[in-house]
């Protein structure tokens, strides 16, 4: 009770802040209205295998304060900050004005973005974790669309992070994510893949030889590892 509280209180606010920015998406342009469809489909994407993976028993966990501070700034600029923004006129102060084609290079870019973001997450299964974490069980996944690549979830939230800013023409609601996820990928991926060689060894060693972190190495043939 006293964890999902505000966990209640924190779903019912985003309600609101959902139904209000939709309300009110044309006083932002349509590429507020993009942004926010996006955003209901990652949820869509992404509950499923948030309430069945509550079950995983946990063995390893990373949750020091830089995680913490890592997990807290997507949090607030992927979806604190801009539903503000949408919903309020509380940071027109910081708007700024960009032609219509970056809305449509935005709304494009959503296409890669939601199909990469529901594969990883069809191909990591039970593997999945918002945080930094090793269940009993764990597997390596080196299939799918982590075949030639080991972080298609991140290439993924990369490509929706540079897409908010050209889809919200705002610093705080639209642009703060890119430095945000910038912070994450450069100080969380070395920890990750250091979780990783240390839970599965040899063969993440053979599975980093074969595969890029956002590209794929150029001479991977295809023969299996
Ligand atoms: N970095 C990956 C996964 C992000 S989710 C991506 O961008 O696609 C983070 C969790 O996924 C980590 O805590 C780790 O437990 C798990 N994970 C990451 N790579 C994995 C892999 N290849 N196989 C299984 N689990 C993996």
């Amino acid at each position: 009770m006293i964890k999902t509280l505000p966990a209640i209180v924190a779903a019912l606010a985003g309600v609101v802040l959902i139904g209000l920015a939709l309300w009110r998406w044309h006083d932002h342009g349509w590429g507020s209205l993009i942004w926010l469809i996006a955003l209901i489909a990652m949820f869509v994407v992404r509950t499923p295998h948030s309430l069945r993976n509550r079950a995983n028993v946990v063995t390893q966990a990373r949750k020091d304060a830089t995680e913490i501070t890592l997990l807290a700034g997507m949090f607030l600029t992927t979806m604190v900050l801009p539903l503000l923004y949408l919903a309020t006129d509380m940071f027109d102060f910081a708007d700024y004005a960009a032609p219509d084609w970056t809305v449509w290079i935005g709304t494009l870019a959503q296409i890669p973005f939601l199909w990469l973001f529901w594969r990883s997450h069809a191909d990591l299964g039970r593997n999945w974790s918002p945080g930094l974490e090793v269940r009993e069980a764990h597997e390596l996944v080196t299939d799918g669309v982590y075949d030639r690549i080991r972080h298609p979830m991140y290439a993924a939230i990369w490509i929706s992070a540079l897409a908010q800013p050209l889809l919200i023409h705002n610093w705080i609601g639209g642009f703060l994510v890119v430095p945000a996820f910038a912070a994450m990928w450069f100080i969380r991926v070395p920890h990750e893949e250091a979780m990783m060689r240390a839970r599965f060894g040899e063969a993440w060693n053979a599975y980093c030889a074969r595969s890029g972190r956002l590209w794929p190495k150029r001479y991977y043939d295809g023969a299996p590892s």
